[in-house]
């Protein structure tokens, strides 16, 4: 049998031996980076961008997040770290949102010319609706959260092993492509 080799974080080097923090393969990364020590890998998350919280950056895979309700005598003040850049893109984007079901409401109404208001909701679509904004909210949700829950990452290989066991006549991928999910 090939034996296990050695496991360290990819981010301190730091083996079994060192500490007793616990592990985790949160992606498909392989080799020197399969490992994570939990506590690097949040370490990590406190510094990362928006994206880089959602997935690894090297393999594209999503981290699966769980949250786990703290005992109430460790809930803390949730501590957001948004900058002054923070604060200006949430304000734009409010601000956008608002305009844009403004625009809406009043196109409907008779108001408001149509082709202003499509720029206008193509705008929010771009802008506001992106990917980058919705990594940027959920992140925030997560942080807001974590004032009451802990927050884990699932372990990849385990998580895969589950999805494997779920019954395969159910084809998930297929569900999750299918027109009816995805018609917006
Ligand atoms: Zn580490
Ligand atoms: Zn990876």
């Amino acid at each position: 049998m090939e034996e296990t080799p050695p496991k360290y974080c990819k981010f301190c080097f730091g083996t079994e031996e060192d500490n007793d923090m616990s592990f985790v393969h949160p992606c498909r990364c392989r080799g020197s980076i399969h490992w994570v020590h939990n506590q690097c890998l949040h370490m990590w998350f406190s510094k990362a961008n928006a994206v880089q919280q959602v997935m690894c950056i090297q393999c594209q895979t999503r981290y699966q997040k769980q949250l786990t309700l703290k005992s109430w005598r460790q809930w803390t003040i949730p501590r957001l770290g948004i900058d002054f850049f923070g604060v200006l893109e949430i304000s734009t984007d409010l601000w956008i949102t608002y305009r844009t079901i403004l625009g809406f409401v009043g196109m409907m109404n008779g108001t408001k010319g149509i082709f202003r208001e499509l720029i206008l909701c193509t705008m929010w679509k771009c802008f506001v609706a992106s990917g980058r904004r919705f990594c940027f909210y959920g992140n925030l949700g997560l942080r807001l959260a974590s004032s009451i829950f802990r927050i884990s990452i699932d372990d990849y290989d385990e998580r895969r092993e589950i999805t494997a066991r779920l019954p395969t006549d159910m084809h998930w991928e297929q569900i999750s492509r299918s027109s009816v999910l995805n018609s917006q």
